[in-house]
Order: structure tokens, then C-alpha cells, then sequence
């Protein structure tokens, strides 16, 4: 779905890659590429400027940190602006404010953005997780509304509560609470009328129904293929109405993200489901670090970390970035990290998904598994003292390592030297690595 946004971000990474600073000279020429990929992915143009002036913020701050490649900081400071962008987490349907009563979901947008599919996809959705649903048919202006949404109904067994298109709205919206408490229903969800653009009569018949059943929750359903429109919309929406979240509808089609990161920033407010298609089950909850990591093309790097957490112990994991925090990180760390590691699955599959590392050739990762071989053979051959104080290690012991290993004298150096700045690295680092303290053990 964000396939062109994905690519013009690549392209900035890889004007980045192999330099080893982050500057204001290559910051820049990043940050313009970034600029257009964003705006031709439709985001709106005041949402691209603030989010490029914080990235650009972050980067710079970010000259400090040695030892991680630029491509690197680069990905995560802009995946990480996207996150905080979209919002950190999935945000779930707001429970009812109000005892003894069904939460209460009311649904508005323009005509043709999919709201009456919406509706009944949540209601799907709700009775899939055990909650007993009721819908209500406001939209008394378009014909077919009503109809289409008993259709809806009726296909998957949810009841819908309509009085013609001749009552007032507020009217049924009222009713249609009366009868949803007196039937103990868990939610009621009423569906709206839309304009084909944003009218006055429109949002004044909406307040009225917020008025009347003063629902817990707003979604406005927004058209992911609107992109610069959506911006405008949720403004006015949110303004007359305080939206309390959105439903991004169309996200199969071929789309560009920008709606996404509008919407929010511009309200404030989660989108809590995206649309998937015209089935009434294609409704997924919104996951923002899937959105940014799809944005960014980052490899999977939610499936990287999602393994990493199944397999780290955490108590493990903390105690040893204190370790490396204290620069006090020795040759037995280094072999539990790599244990864990291997745990995680073999070397080569581990660095196909971190980010930049999709074109690795398997070449390099034979070659990588070897050396991590070698390493773990020298290590083996070394005393617990001298795993436990690598300094100790004199030429004389040296030459016994590599004996005892079956490799060369360079191979000790080798091993030893990038141990050593593998260690000042992390203790520049605060134990952090690209992807935060979580990660640290990985460096
Ligand atoms: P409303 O006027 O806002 O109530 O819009 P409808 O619910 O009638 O939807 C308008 C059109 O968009 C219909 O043809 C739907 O099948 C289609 N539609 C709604 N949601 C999605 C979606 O997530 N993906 C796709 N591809 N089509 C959708």
C-alpha cells in the first residue's frame, strides 16, 4: 500500500549509506528526499514540514552516537517520528462512560468513504470479540442507506434498528438507545448521514445526535484516497465535533499513506481501524509501528524484534546492558550474546530482516557465520580470567589462543580489537543500539 513512499525513502537512505556522519551537508539532501516522498504520498504539507523540521532536530542530535551506521540512525530516527506521529500504540474502542448503558460508537464522514460498510464491519468485528452489537440506520438522506445497511445486517446476523427514511435522525438515534439499553446490548453503533462535501446542515444534524445520546466514542471514517483532503476534512470535523477517533477505510486500493499521518496529527486522535477491502470482514485494528515500518520499507524489523522478545530473557538482557553502560563488558557477555543470537535463529536470516540489510548478499553472510565461528572457538580457548579481563591478554597468550583455536595470530588481534571497539562503542552508545534499550544485548 505504500509501495512508492517506501521507495523514495530507500533512495534516501542510500544516498546516506557509507558515510559515517550524520551532517548538516548530508542531513539535508536526506531530509529534501524524505520532504517529497511524504508529499507525494499526499500527507498533508503542514504535517511534512513539522515532521521534517522534527526529524531534521533529531538527526542532528543524533551526531553524537558513533559506532552506528547513518543509514541506521537515519531509519530509526524517522521511523521513530512516525511512531510518535501516528501515535505509539493501538488505541481500542473506548468502553461505556455510562452505567448500565451500551457503549454508544457514532460514526460520521463524507458520502462514499465507506462509513455504512464501516459500521457494519464493527459490528462484525464486536461480535467476533463477544460484544452483542445493535445498529442504527440515521441516514435518512441517501436512499439506498438504509436498505444497504439492513443488507449488511442481515449478513452478519447483527440487528438494525431503522424507522424509515421519513423520522428525524436525532429521533432515531434516540429510539434506536432506548431499545439497545431495554435489550442489554453491549454497543450501538449509529451510522450517519454524509455530504458529498462538508455542509453545514450536515455537521448541525451531527451535533444535534451527539447532543441527544452523547456517545463514547466519534470515529470519523476517512477515504485513504483522499490524501490532502483528509487533512481538511478531519479539521473540520474535529473542530465542530471532537472526534475521538478515526477509521481509515480503502487501504487495499492503491493509496498512498498520507492519510495516516494526517489525520492524526491534525486531530490528535487515534485511527483505531483501517478498511481492507469491500468485504464486510476486511476491518483490521490499526497498528502504528506496522504503518511506519510499512511506510519506511524497513525490512520486517517488527518481526526481528517481536523474535528478539520471545527469546531474550529480559532480566538477562538488562543486567548485561548495565554491564555494557559501565563499559564493563567482557569475552562471557560476548558468548551469551551471541547464544542469543543463534537462538534467535541463524545469522544470515536475522540480517535479511533488519533494515538496509535486505540485499545482503549470502556470500557476506557465509562469510559472517564463519568469522562468529572463529570468534567462538578463540573464546573457547581463552582462560575464564582472560574472558573475564580481555586486557590481560599479552602476546604470549595470544599465540596460546590461537594454538589452542587453530587459527592465526592476526586472528587473535582481529578479534581482539574489534571486541575492544565493540565495547567503547557501546559504552558511547548508553547501551542503546539502533533499535533502544530493549535491544541493547544486541549492539
Ligand atoms: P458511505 O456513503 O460512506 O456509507 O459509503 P459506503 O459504505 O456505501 O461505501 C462506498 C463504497 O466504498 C462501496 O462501494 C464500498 O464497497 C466501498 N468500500 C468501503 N470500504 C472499503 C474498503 O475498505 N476498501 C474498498 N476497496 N472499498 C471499500
Amino acid at each position: 500500500m505504500f509501495d512508492a513512499l517506501s521507495e523514495k525513502l530507500e533512495e534516501a537512505w542510500r544516498k546516506l549509506r557509507g558515510q559515517d556522519r550524520i551532517t548538516e551537508g548530508n542531513i539535508d539532501e536526506a531530509l529534501r528526499d524524505v520532504r517529497r516522498a511524504l508529499l507525494e504520498a499526499d500527507v498533508n504539507f503542514q504535517v511534512v514540514k513539522e515532521f521534517i523540521a522534527d526529524v531534521r532536530d533529531d538527526a542532528l542530535g543524533a551526531e553524537v552516537i558513533k559506532g552506528v551506521t547513518p543509514d541506521q540512525q537515519f531509519i530509526k530516527i524517522v521511523y521513530d517520528q512516525l511512531l510518535k506521529t501516528m501515535g505509539e500504540e493501538n488505541v481500542p474502542l473506548a468502553e461505556s462512560q455510562v452505567k448500565g448503558r451500551p457503549a454508544v460508537i457514532l460514526m460520521a464522514g463524507l458520502q462514499g468513504t465507506g462509513k455504512t460498510t464501516a459500521t457494519a464491519k464493527l459490528a462484525l468485528y464486536l461480535h467476533k470479540n463477544n460484544k452483542k452489537a445493535l445498529l442504527a440506520a440515521a441516514d435518512v438522506y441517501r436512499p439506498a442507506a438504509i436498505d444497504q445497511l439492513q443488507t449488511l445486517g442481515a449478513q452478519i446476523q447483527v440487528p438494525v434498528f431503522s424507522e424509515g427514511a421519513a423520522a428525524d435522525p436525532v429521533d432515531i438515534a434516540r429510539h434506536a438507545l432506548d431499545q439497545a439499553i431495554a435489550g442489554r446490548y453491549d454497543v450501538l453503533i449509529v451510522d450517519t448521514a454524509g455530504r458529498l462535501s462538508i455542509d453545514e446542515a450536515m455537521m448541525a444534524e451531527l451535533e444535534r445526535i451527539k447532543a441527544a445520546i452523547a456517545p463514547d466514542e466519534i470515529l470519523l471514517v476517512v477515504d485513504a484516497m483522499t490524501g490532502q483532503e483528509a487533512a481538511n476534512l478531519t479539521r473540520a470535523f474535529h473542530e465542530r465535533l471532537g472526534i475521538t477517533g478515526a477509521i481509515l477505510t480503502k487501504l487495499d486500493g492503491d493509496t498512498r499513506g498520507g492519510a495516516a499521518l494526517s489525520v492524526r496529527k491534525i486531530s490528535g486522535q487515534p485511527i483505531k481501524f483501517v478498511g481492507v477491502g469491500e468485504k464486510v470482514e476486511a476491518l483490521q485494528p490499526f497498528y502504528p509501528d506496522r504503518m511506519a515500518s510499512r511506510i519506511l520499507g524497513m525490512g520486517d524489523v517488527l518481526t526481528l524484534v517481536e523474535k528478539a522478545q520471545e527469546e531474550i530473557d529480559f532480566a538477562d538482557a538488562a543486567k548485561m546492558e548495565q554491564q555494557l553502560l559501565s563499559g564493563q563488558f567482557d569475552f562471557e557477555d560476548f558468548i551469551k550474546q551471541m547464544r542469543m543470537v543463534k537462538s534467535m535463529g541463524s545469522l544470515g536470516g536475522l540480517l535479511k530482516l533488519m533494515p538496509g540489510m535486505g540485499k545482503i548478499s549470502d556470500d557476506q553472510i557465509r562469510q559472517g557465520e564463519v568469522q562468529l565461528k572463529k570468534a567462538e572457538a578463540m573464546i573457547g580457548s581463552m582462560t575464564k580470567q582472560e574472558r573475564r579481563s580481555p586486557d590481560l591478554i599479552n602476546v604470549s597468550r595470544k599465540r596460546r589462543i590461537a594454538r589452542g583455536s587453530g587459527v592465526s595470530l592476526e586472528d587473535v588481534g582481529k578479534l581482539l580489537n574489534d571486541f575492544n571497539r565493540m565495547r567503547q562503542m557501546m559504552k558511547m552508545m548508553g547501551g542503546g543500539g539502533p533499535f533502544g534499550g530493549g535491544m541493547g544485548g544486541m549492539g
